[in-house]
């Protein structure tokens, strides 16, 4: 038993020994707008129907869902980019009033019989990045939405007062209601709506109710994160998972929305009535029985969840570590999964959606408070996943209850903790060197490590402290950069080089000096620095199996394609390659886990009566990608320069970094660069230092020539509207956009390859315009 936390058998009571005066908050609520709407089943996946609620004017309506859009978008994801892009302007920003805030469902979100079957993607655009952000997450909502009723939830315009959006799938009435009294902070909130909207005062009645809800920092900073409840019947407790990245919680507090409420009636296994359940049944069996015979020897995910990757980050010297300067720290083992493993709570299963084997949502439960409003009280704590242990290691923090502290006044204060860890480690660089100090910081010590002046710092910004550090500091790494260079009080190169953001979001916790991959993975991505393709780093640093940059670049087509495939469906890919079959090894493609692909063809086939291959799903991303893509160029952020990565994700910073990994770095300049031991002795590390920056860039550059040109894109990473088409988009607006956008590039000379070729290598084509015959 670690000091401070108490045997989950005393646990009974829920979250919080908060009572709540539930009716008077109740009859505070006034009812603003409402529409009654015909329930209908969901047929093979689909609800063929999406909810649209502005909030500005009241008006809530149906739209259909035509063949040509599930053909075209699939769902999910795709189903989240069409309407964005039938609604917004290119020129608007995230807290424009006609931004919009999409949860979107999939054909095969809501199934129970395959693992991993319960993701909402949410989309709108990001207050960091000001392009489409897209985030999937669990919890009970998306598929509450799609049994309620609607494939996707489109909310637009701005509420004039605090409000809930209810969507009551039992009744089939929607609303929107003034909610004056609740809180704000997700752990109280997501508990006072379960227990309000619950038809009964049972378990299994609150287990129909899911919310969606952010908190206090959220509306203070660029790093709001949506919370998805999912009430837990065993724990008593609405539990939540996250939509992190991009700031989607600052959006829907900016909308004046304090939390969207969903309730279903009865559902059950098929309730998405496949054409084929016998086949779906039979092919989530096979991966039921692979995930409980074969993790306890593979990842662990249901003992630890998805904190079994610290120790192996640790040693791959991949842990970020003092904001990227290190990959490993003596200290790491402080944090490795089994000092998590003994605070989480046992023998619970801990899907976030109904049917998941794999289980991996793991609780701190009875976890007492340490610091600020809620210090001393006990509560529930979802995670930490490794995500928040990296934030946490990336800001020198390596006690596992600082941790859980972290972990918990994010969640409730609705705050990222991947852009929130990330961006403290920068400033806390810049405290090191002088460029930041505790004046400067409104009075906190900043100093890696400093876990009390971390947790200082997000109170500070749920409190709406006024402060000049705290306003720019709750924007973000890009704002704090531009404020540190603005001022001049550092070296730009220096600032630019180590704030780790890239479109304006904050990287995601892996180190990538020595993956070029996970480099590209990294900044030739849609949305910003997320881990979505975060094997690559194995694949090409550990295994070296993508050694040429066309290798590269087919991984870079294939690998977030296929990523992007599960958020088109409303999947969980965990259980794609966390889990592989015990034969996985002698395929020929293991990294691609070829038995699972194939459980994903046969999958959608028996959900939607299709026939595809597992050549169309790519296909199906591929539209979807391609489609983003393009709203980013018409947003005027989807070109090359967009796509750059700040110095330290490719290579050492400082001396210090390069001393640290000296003789990696010294044999590089030998083999790679065909430097003498003579040069190499005689140079300094600041020589040497110059010499790696120049060559890293150099390779940074042609990746991206190779990938985009392996994307169809043109050498200034433009869709074309020749691939498009083939595509089989035919929107002229969208086509006509593009062939602007390559026209102004000619004119500009843009249209040229980035890198730097030597007479016996070979730019991706010599042909000027290549992209002009393809039919
Ligand atoms: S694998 Fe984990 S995150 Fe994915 S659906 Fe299952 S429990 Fe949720």
């Amino acid at each position: 038993m670690v000091e401070g936390q108490i045997a989950i058998e005393e646990y009974r009571t829920g979250i919080t020994k908060h009572h709540w005066d539930l009716k008077k908050i109740q009859s505070a609520h006034k009812v603003l707008a409402s529409y009654l709407y015909k329930k209908g089943e969901v047929n093979r996946g689909y609800a063929n129907r999406t909810l649209y609620v502005n909030l500005s004017t009241g008006i809530i309506q149906e739209k259909p869902v035509t063949d040509d859009m599930k053909k075209k978008f699939t769902g999910g994801r795709g189903f989240g980019l069409k309407l964005l892009w039938d609604s917004i302007k290119p020129t608007t920003r995230w807290n424009s009033e006609e931004n919009e805030l999409l949860i979107t469902t999939g054909p095969l979100c809501g199934t129970t019989q395959y693992a991993g079957s319960g993701k909402s993607l949410c989309l709108s655009i990001s207050p960091s990045t000001n392009i489409i952000c897209d985030c999937n997450v669990g919890g009970f909502f998306g598929p509450y939405l799609k049994f309620a009723g609607f494939d996707a939830l489109e909310l637009q315009g701005k509420a004039r007062e605090d409000v809930v959006v209810v969507i009551d799938g039992e009744k089939g009435i929607v609303s929107i209601e003034a909610a004056p009294l609740e809180e704000i902070n997700t752990h109280l909130l997501s508990e006072q709506l379960t227990q309000m909207y619950a038809t009964e005062n049972t378990d299994k009645s609150r287990q129909k109710v899911s919310i969606v809800s952010s908190g206090l920092a959220a509306q203070h900073s660029y790093w709001g994160c949506l919370n998805f409840s999912f009430y837990d019947i065993r724990r008593k407790v609405p539990r939540i998972k996250q939509a992190g990245r991009g700031g989607l919680g600052t959006v829907l507090r900016d909308k004046k929305i304090k939390a969207l409420v969903v309730k279903v009636g009865r559902f059950d296994g098929v309730s998405n009535h496949p054409a084929d359940p016998i086949t779906l049944a039979k092919v989530g069996i096979k991966l039921h029985r692979e995930i409980r015979n074969l993790d306890r020897y593979q990842c662990n995910m249901r003992a630890v969840g998805t904190g079994h990757l610290v120790e192996i980050m640790d040693a791959y010297d991949l842990l970020p570590t003092e904001n990227y300067r290190f990959g490993s720290f003596p200290k790491a083992s402080k944090i490795y999964s089994p000092k998590f493993y003994e605070l989480f709570t046992k023998i619970i299963p801990d899907g976030c959606w109904h049917g998941c084997t794999m289980a991996c949502a793991k609780t701190v439960d009875g976890y007492t408070v340490m610091t600020g409003p809620y210090k001393g009280e006990k509560v529930t704590v979802d995670g930490p996943e490794y995500e928040t242990i990296g934030a946490c290691s990336n800001m020198s923090i390596w006690d596992p209850l600082w941790i859980l502290e972290f972990n918990f006044y994010c969640d409730t204060y609705g705050i990222d903790t991947i852009s929130a860890g990330t961006a403290i480690a920068f400033y806390m660089e810049m405290y090191e060197y002088g460029i930041l100090n505790k004046e400067r910081c409104s009075g906190l010590e900043l100093c890696f490590g400093n876990a009390d002046a971390a947790l200082e710092l997000l109170h500070r910004i749920a409190q709406g402290d006024t402060s000049e550090f705290i306003q720019v500091a709750a924007r973000g790494a890009r704002r704090v950069k531009d404020w540190i260079i603005q001022k001049n009080w550092g070296e730009k190169q220096l600032v630019e080089d180590t704030g780790m953001e890239s479109k304006g979001l904050e990287f995601s916790e892996y180190v990538t000096k020595e993956s070029l991959a996970m480099q590209g993975g990294y900044g030739l991505t849609l949305k910003g620095p997320q881990h979505d393709e975060a094997w690559l780093i194995f694949m090409d640093m550990v295994n070296n199996a993508i050694p040429t940059f066309q290798m590269k670049a087919e991984a870079l087509h294939y690998y977030p394609m296929w990523r992007t495939w599960f958020g088109l469906n409303g999947l969980c890919k965990l259980p794609w390659n966390d889990i592989e079959p015990a034969n996985n090894a002698e395929t020929a493609e293991p990294s691609k886990v070829p038995e699972h692909v194939q459980n994903y063809v046969e999958y959608q086939n028996a959900m939607t009566g299709w026939n595809v291959t597992k050549e169309d799903l790519i296909l199906q991303s591929e539209r979807c990608y391609n489609w983003q893509r393009a709203m980013n160029v018409w947003m005027g952020r989807g070109q090359r320069k967009d796509d750059w990565i700040p110095f330290r994700a490719m290579g050492p910073v400082t001396e210090m970094e390069y001393l640290s990994r000296k003789e990696r770095y010294d044999t590089q300049l030998l083999e790679k660069l065909r430097k003498s031991p003579k040069d190499v002795e005689k140079m300094t590390v600041r020589e040497k230092l110059t010499i790696l920056y120049e060559f890293r860039r150099g390779q940074y550059n042609k990746l991206a020539d190779a990938v985009y040109y392996r994307r169809g894109w043109t050498p200034n990473g433009i869709p074309t509207p020749q691939k498009m088409r083939q595509l089989g988009f035919t929107d002229k607006k969208m086509l006509k956009m593009l062939q602007d956008k390559i026209d102004a590039d000619e004119k500009n000379g843009l249209n040229l390859w980035g890198g730097t070729y030597a007479k016996e290598e070979q730019p991706p084509s010599n042909q000027k315009r290549y992209w002009e015959t393809w039919k």
